[in-house]
């Protein structure tokens, strides 16, 4: 198990004070709601699944749970109710800035000396190494986005663009953050490693140093385009295919389309989310298309033919049969939305148009009609 990155009680959604019963009830509802077999869609829910039951792991076992309550109370994970430490200078601000890891071992004082023994037992620390110690190349995030699609592209399929803020290397410095002609100089505040780590002994806590954003030189002078960061948000116009029948919450993984990876890694993937737009026309339910078409009133009485618009653009001709009531709904067989070998119906729903004004010699007729069926008015 690595030191975790989020509070065990946020995990699991339950106060610090939550009982053990609480703590299982929690861990039971979660587990079901993320288990990876109900979930085969979504990729991050195995990843949560993991975290609920690390969390559990530890909550669920008093020992465990005594132990990691008192390293949050220290404020040793950056999270939690922060720093109170018994005798322990409280309050004082943490070396660096931005401190998503607010903990050294220093603002403890004496008397924590077997306190990475602790963190070692709870997290097995020490043997691994925790991930922030990992060197080499990592892949780069992934970036998600919630794309709109109109309603047609997304039941025929096709493409639509989607403009993406993604971190690039700055093309005036070419990454390295310094103006060009001037040089690069060692950074001091981490001696040129590039982190900055919290910690000792089999522990550390280490993060990019935030002097030369982990690159271990400094520019003489920095890049005017960058501010010497050596990267720029840049917007990239991406073109998403869209899978034929796609709805609202369906995703794709553009692989390779995210954040670049860090030394020499892979760039993450672009996951986006679909958000179906609605149709002035057309409804869905899932694979079945309904649209509601007026017809007048004799239409409805005599009988007619009328055409009705499908989603693929073909106009299909209706049998509406004497007689048919207000809010009939009549089915066209495999006109729905195609997704893998299955296809849906479209429903028509007729909604019958009375006149709103009758002309003398309309309303004439409709009196003689009216007698001749014996219909009172
Ligand atoms: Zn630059
Ligand atoms: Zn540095």
């Amino acid at each position: 198990m690595a030191a975790p990155n989020k509070d065990y009680y946020q995990v699991l959604g339950v106060s610090e004070k939550a009982s053990a019963d609480e703590i299982k009830k929690a861990y039971r509802k979660l587990a079901k709601q993320y288990h990876p077999d109900a979930n085969r869609d979504d990729p991050r829910a195995a990843e949560r699944f993991k975290e609920i039951g690390g969390a559990y792991a530890v909550l669920s076992d008093d020992a465990k749970r005594k132990q990691y309550d008192q390293m949050r109370k220290l404020g040793a994970f950056g999270f939690g109710p922060g720093r109170t430490a018994p005798g322990g200078p409280a309050g004082r601000p943490s070396r660096g800035e931005g401190a998503d890891h607010g903990f050294s071992f220093e603002d403890l004082g004496g008397g924590f000396g077997n306190i990475s023994d602790l963190f070692s037992s709870l997290f097995d620390l020490g043997k691994k190494g925790p991930e922030a110690r990992k060197k080499g190349p990592q892949k780069g995030p992934d970036v998600e986005y919630v794309v709109e699609v109109p309603f047609l592209t997304a039941v025929r399929g096709g493409k639509v663009s989607v403009d993406v803020a993604i971190t690039e290397d700055c093309a005036t410095c070419g990454g390295s953050g310094a103006k060009p002609g001037t040089n690069l100089k060692r950074c001091e505040e981490c001696g040129g490693v590039g982190s900055v780590a919290f910690g000792q002994g089999g522990f550390a806590v280490t993060r990019p140093c935030p002097m030369c954003f982990g690159r271990g030189k400094v520019p003489e002078a920095a890049c005017a385009s960058c501010d010497g960061r050596g990267s720029v948000r840049q917007r990239r116009k991406i073109q998403i295919n869209v899978p034929v029948g796609v709805d609202t919450g369906s995703k794709v993984r553009l692989s390779g389309q995210g954040e670049r990876g860090k030394g020499g890694g892979p760039a993450g993937d672009l996951i986006v989310t679909f958000r179906v737009l609605p149709h002035r026309f057309f409804r869905r339910e899932g694979l079945d298309i309904h649209v509601t078409v007026p017809i007048n009133v004799v239409q409805a009485t005599l009988g007619s033919r009328v055409r009705v618009s499908t989603i693929s653009g073909k106009k299909v001709v209706l049998k509406v049969p004497p007689g048919t009531q207000a809010g009939t709904r009549f089915r066209i067989r495999g006109q729905g939305v195609t997704k893998e070998d299955r296809v849906g119906d479209q429903y028509v729903e007729v909604k019958v148009e009375v006149p709103e004004k009758l002309s003398e010699e309309e309303r004439k007729r409709m009196e003689e009609f009216a007698e001749a069926s014996g219909l009172k008015h």
